[in-house]
């Protein structure tokens, strides 16, 4: 008799706490929808363009035969070259996408002899 009792609180004691729990659990889970929303708002509005930058950065990483004629723009005679990465050359100041060093002005020849120096294929 006494044990039965003793069943019997404990069986209770258990339902009670589960409806507490599932109380608990529905209180979170729409604090937890609250807060989504919230931080897929703020998502939606944090546009990065970075990507777009690196992009055109790399235009300037020559590559195969190398036109160093074609990349002077301006047809002043010098381009902007990279002396850690010869094959970075622009037409424009600038720094190397690959090393961020500063380019280098240099005479059109010389951009050649550079490349040729460090075995890059140039057209002539
Ligand atoms: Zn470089």
């Amino acid at each position: 008799m006494q044990s039965n009792k003793f069943k019997f609180t404990n069986v209770s004691i258990f339902f009670v706490s589960v409806g507490l729990l599932t109380i608990a659990v529905l209180l979170n889970s729409c604090m937890m929808m609250g807060m989504g929303t919230m931080g897929g708002m703020g998502g939606g509005m944090n546009h990065g363009n970075n990507q777009s930058n690196s992009m055109s950065d790399t235009a300037i990483v020559r590559k195969g035969v190398i036109d160093v004629n074609s990349i002077d723009l301006n047809k002043d005679g010098y381009v902007y070259q990279c002396t850690m990465d010869w094959n970075v050359i622009s037409d424009e100041n600038g720094k190397c996408p690959l090393c961020r060093m500063t380019l280098k002005k240099v005479a059109n020849e010389e951009a050649v002899k550079n490349l040729k120096e460090h075995n890059f294929e140039v057209k002539e």
